[in-house]
This record gives C-alpha cells, sequence and structure tokens, in this order.
C-alpha cells in the first residue's frame, strides 16, 4: 500500500509522531508513506508560522533509520490563498520537497472564514448561504489554485462538500460540471494532478475526496497524475480506506497512481500494489 498524505506532530492538528508513523507503515507494508505538514502563509491560520524545518529534518532522518523497508517522502501540504500566492511561490522556491500538495482551506468570506478549524464559522456561513452560494467560491479559488500551477497535486479537491452534506444534503458534482471541468482542464494544464483523499469516508460525506464521478472526469479528460492520501492525524488512520481508493481509481479508469520523489512524478501500477496486499493477508499482517 501507499499513503501521501500524512500529517505528524510537526504540524499544528498532527497527533503522531513521524517515528510513530514509520513504524506503523512497516507493520503495514506499505512501499510508500508520504509526510505533507501543513504550511500556512495567513497570519489567522494556527499552521501559520508553525512548521520547523529542522526538526521535521531530523526527524525525518532519524524515521528513515527506523524504518529502512518504507521509502518516506517529506511534502507539505499548502493552503492556498490567491491574494497570498506570491508569498507561496517564494516560500517553495526556497527549498526542496518530495512533493507539495495545494490545498484549499479558507474562501473569502466576510474576515477569511476557516473552512476546516472554525466549526461555528462554518455554521454561520451554510446557515446564511445556499447550495451554490456556498459551493461556487470554494471553486472559485480551487481554480485559481490549479491555474497557478504550485504544487503536485490539488488536495482533498470537493472539501467543501465535507461540511456543505448536513445542510444540503449529498454532494452531486453534476449540480457544479462546468465550474468542477474548469478547474480539471486547468490542473491538466499546468501539469498539477489530484488525489483521492480518504478522509471523506471518515467524516459526513462517507465518500472519498473527490468521489467517482470526479475522477472519471478527470480521466476522461485526460488526467494522469493522481495519489491516494488518508489525511491521516493520528497513526490508526494511517492508509485507511487506501483498498477503497484504489479500487476507484481502477473505476474511474486509471491502471497507475502517483508517487513523487524530489517534485519528480512515478506511476506505481495499482495491480501491483493490490497484488502486494492480497500477498500479505495470509499471514495476518
Ligand atoms: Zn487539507
Ligand atoms: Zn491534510
Amino acid at each position: 500500500m501507499i499513503d501521501l498524505h500524512i500529517h505528524s506532530t510537526c504540524s499544528a492538528d498532527g497527533g503522531a509522531s513521524i517515528a510513530d508513523y514509520a513504524r506503523r507503515a512497516q507493520e503495514l507494508g506499505l512501499v510508500e508513506a508520504g509526510l505533507c505538514e501543513h504550511v500556512d502563509f495567513d497570519p489567522r491560520d494556527r499552521s501559520h508560522d508553525y512548521l520547523d524545518l529542522a526538526r521535521y529534518d531530523r526527524e525525518m532522518a532519524a524515521a528513515r533509520v527506523r524504518a529502512p523497508e518504507v521509502r518516506l517522502r517529506q511534502g507539505v501540504e499548502i493552503t492556498y490563498q490567491a491574494n497570498l500566492e506570491a508569498e507561496i511561490r517564494a516560500w517553495l522556491a526556497g527549498r526542496d520537497w518530495d512533493f507539495v500538495i495545494t490545498s484549499v482551506h479558507l474562501v473569502d468570506y466576510a474576515d477569511g472564514w476557516a473552512m476546516v478549524s472554525e466549526p461555528s464559522a462554518m455554521e454561520a456561513y451554510f446557515g446564511e448561504h445556499n447550495q451554490s452560494q456556498a459551493y461556487l467560491p470554494y471553486f472559485e479559488e480551487l481554480l485559481r489554485a490549479a491555474r497557478s500551477g504550485l504544487g503536485d497535486v490539488l488536495g482533498h479537491f470537493d472539501l467543501v462538500k465535507r461540511y456543505g452534506v448536513a445542510h444540503y444534503g449529498r454532494f452531486e458534482p453534476a449540480s457544479f460540471a462546468e465550474e468542477i471541468r474548469a478547474v480539471l482542464r486547468a490542473a491538466i494544464e499546468a501539469g498539477v494532478g489530484l488525489e483521492i483523499n480518504t478522509s471523506g469516508l471518515r467524516q459526513a460525506p462517507g465518500e472519498p475526496y473527490p468521489g467517482l464521478t470526479v475522477l472519471r472526469w478527470y480521466r476522461e479528460m485526460g488526467g494522469e497524475i493522481l495519489t491516494v492520501g488518508s489525511d491521516a492525524h493520528r497513526v490508526e488512520h494511517l492508509a485507511a480506506g487506501m483498498d477503497q481508493a484504489l479500487a476507484l481509481a481502477r473505476a474511474a479508469g486509471f491502471t497507475a497512481v502517483t508517487t513523487f520523489e524530489a517534485r519528480a512524478p512515478r506511476q506505481i501500477m495499482i495491480d501491483d500494489l493490490l497484488s502486494r496486499v492480497t500477498f500479505l493477508q495470509p499471514d495476518g499482517s
């Protein structure tokens, strides 16, 4: 298995050390595990200025010694904000990563609304808007993120449904087909991929970010770069739902998923990953 979306205690909201994840990854027989610590550029965000690069390097190096059988990748998940694009670009140019996830966590609402970290503000946002009013600003910002060409993949493509489904019911991509296809087109043109983020399986939507429809569109439009990640913030969630993610990728027409080393993509055949899992099951690991 493979998991390219993991947060350790190097992130403000992470609940396990890199060493703990590495140990667990080795137990699970993961071929690759990618840390992607939060980097946020908005001073109002609690992750702003939180990542300690020296500590991140130190903990990665120690974990690589402890779990030599797992290819540990060192990445970041940046929060894209159009108003801070120049700052983000300059920061990313300043150092090498294995991979960079570009995520939209905020939309420009009143004084800046934190989609992920401020539940009370989210209640107000969804309570005051109909579905289009709530979702469109998210997809508009995601379009700007895709066009920016920053990062290797867009994180949790339709995260806006995480809290939206409680207000508007099941998310139907067809209702936003034009906007979503515009994002997919821009991403493909910019060489930015997508990820299947399985945290949505554990959260209200009950399906990954994104689900099958968006993945099919992406594939039909020529999308090839596709990573899989659990968005684990604690060890129990490492690689959670990866079998479903790979099945979904295959159902959408993909034969391979992507990993990165030093920002260079490499395709891994889905069949190879699944045969490895089948091989590991008989002895109970
Ligand atoms: Zn995120
Ligand atoms: Zn994340």
